[in-house]
């Protein structure tokens, strides 16, 4: 018999406890036929130490024997602390109701009479197993709620974020035997940091290159549980294979924490291999659980800090450098946006398109650097004159766009023009007020139809601003003049 064969999986290991090799032998070969990884025991006391080492999931037991009876056996076989209560089948040929009776109330679970039918004593074996599953499923579950009870608590009993994740990835690493377990927050793409590992609590906001773990980037880009049963041997870890040989017969778990459809990080599970995996009552435990850290991880300073470098990057991107405006390209897209938004409630919208005159020259008489200078004071006395709600953009070099929700074209025309004039009276760069000046060209949407054109409302707002710098410059123009 090889190793694997006699240890079997624990579910299909059944004793035969008989002190007749005859009987023995016999029962043997029905259990073998019938799939089960089968052991066999002469007498109690081997019997007992068979089931300490061994662990089977069920017991035939024989009454009578010499040293110790079947009825000891059993007295003992339950006095034992065992990581599970194997059943007990008592296979007897004593048919008297005491005794089926007397064996049944001090600890056999099921009663068969020598000569036994084949198929009953099989069907009442299955029966066992069921109700040993059975069991085992409600002792897990009674688990699983101790545990999510005992995270809840430590939750509300301490404020401290390190330490909440420090007691889910322990008490998760425990319940589910794991090897590893660990809380990753997921800062970017390709960007990690280890919150919480149960195993090694110095690992906080340690960062991981989620490149050399596709599991998690598979859970990130699925939002879903990802379960391999083989991790080293599975397609998706081939690219990394090199890196994870010393995991041999290991399987992982990785649960997204999701949060209205942002995954903000994983939490992590690698146990010694599962021959059938991890069950969806397993799975389902560490999904609780997972979002139950969900508060923490949006409380620890990494991620406020993670929150903030992302904000200041997207503010980044529409921002012209120089001075601060809305850029070009944010300016379309939100000209985009408010024109829908303005077709979708009949409200109107007005275009300023200004361009401060003759820039050239300040730039060849005062140097760029004090042209730069004027640009940045121009723009900041811009955006400190309109309403909040109106959307100063640096369109090109010296040329703004300002958009006017809300705004009828009489109504920009007289935006425009206090603009112009409270630009005109100010000096910018250390030049004297006066010195700078501007036209503008206006354009508007009065209700605006559904679809409106941006580029048609541009195209309009720069030909009256053409037209403005035509007649002179330091002035206004718009479409209905
Ligand atoms: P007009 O009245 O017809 O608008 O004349 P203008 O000189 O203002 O217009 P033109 O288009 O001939 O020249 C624009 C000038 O603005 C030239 C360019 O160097 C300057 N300019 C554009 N962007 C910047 C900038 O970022 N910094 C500085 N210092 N100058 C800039
Ligand atoms: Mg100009
Ligand atoms: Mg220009």
């Amino acid at each position: 018999m090889s190793t694997k064969e006699k240890f079997g999986s624990e579910k299909n290991r059944i004793l035969i406890v008989d002190d007749s090799p005859t009987s023995s032998a016999m029962l043997e070969g029905v259990l073998g036929d019938a799939g089960y990884t089968v052991q066999s025991a002469s007498s109690g006391p081997e019997a007992i130490e068979i089931i300490k080492g061994w662990a089977p999931s069920v017991i035939l037991l024989d009454l009578v024997m010499p040293e110790m009876s079947g009825m000891e056996v059993v007295a003992e076989v339950r006095a034992l602390e065992l990581p599970r209560r194997p059943s007990i089948i008592i296979v007897s040929g004593e048919s008297a109701n005491e005794v089926v009776v007397e064996a049944l109330s001090s600890g056999a679970d099921d009663f068969v009479i020598k000569p036994f039918n084949e198929p009953e004593l099989l069907a009442r074996i299955l029966s066992q197993l069921r109700i040993s599953d059975f069991y085992r499923e409600v002792e897990e579950d009674n688990r699983s709620l101790e545990t999510i009870l005992d995270i809840t608590s430590a939750i509300t009993a301490t404020l401290d974020t390190v330490e909440v994740l420090d007691i889910i990835v322990k008490r998760v690493a425990s319940v589910m035997h794991a090897d590893r377990c660990s809380i990753v927050l997921v800062a970017r793409e390709h960007e990690g940091y280890i919150l919480a590992a149960h195993d090694n609590p110095e690992m906080h906001d340690k960062k991981v290159d989620l490149e050399k773990y596709p599991e998690i980037v598979e859970a990130i880009d699925k939002k879903h549980p990802v379960v391999l049963e083989d991790m080293l041997n599975h397609p998706l870890m081939t690219k990394v294979k090199g890196n994870i040989q010393d995991l041999i017969e290991m399987s992982v778990l990785i649960v997204p924490i999701v949060i209205e459809d942002t995954v903000l990080g994983t939490l992590f599970l690698r146990t010694k291999r599962k021959e059938s995996g991890f069950t969806k009552k397993e799975i389902e435990f560490c999904q609780v659980v997972a979002n139950s850290s969900f508060h923490a991880i949006r409380n620890a300073r990494l991620f406020a800090q993670i929150v903030q470098e992302k904000e200041k990057l997207a503010e980044l991107a529409i921002t012209d450098q120089l001075t601060s405006l809305y850029n070009h390209d944010y300016f379309y897209k939100r000209l985009f946006d408010e024109l829908e938004r303005a077709g979708r409630y009949e409200t109107p919208v007005a275009l300023l398109m200004m361009d401060i005159d003759d820039f050239k020259a300040v730039n060849d008489t005062h140097g760029h650097r004090t042209g730069d200078v004027v640009l940045s004071d121009i723009a900041a006395r811009i955006k400190s004159s309109v309403r909040k709600t109106d959307i100063v953009a640096r369109y090109g070099g010296e040329e703004f766009a300002i958009i006017l929700p809300q705004t009828t074209l009489q109504g920009g025309v007289e935006e425009a023009e206090r603009l112009r004039e409270v630009i005109v009276s100010q000096g910018y760069g250390g030049l004297p007020s006066g010195k700078i000046t501007l036209s503008i060209g206006v354009a508007a949407r009065g209700k605006v139809a559904k679809g409106a054109s941006v580029g048609e409302l541009v195209n309009e707002a720069d030909n009256a601003l053409y037209k403005a710098k035509r007649s002179g410059k330091n002035c206004i123009v718009h479409t209905a003049s």
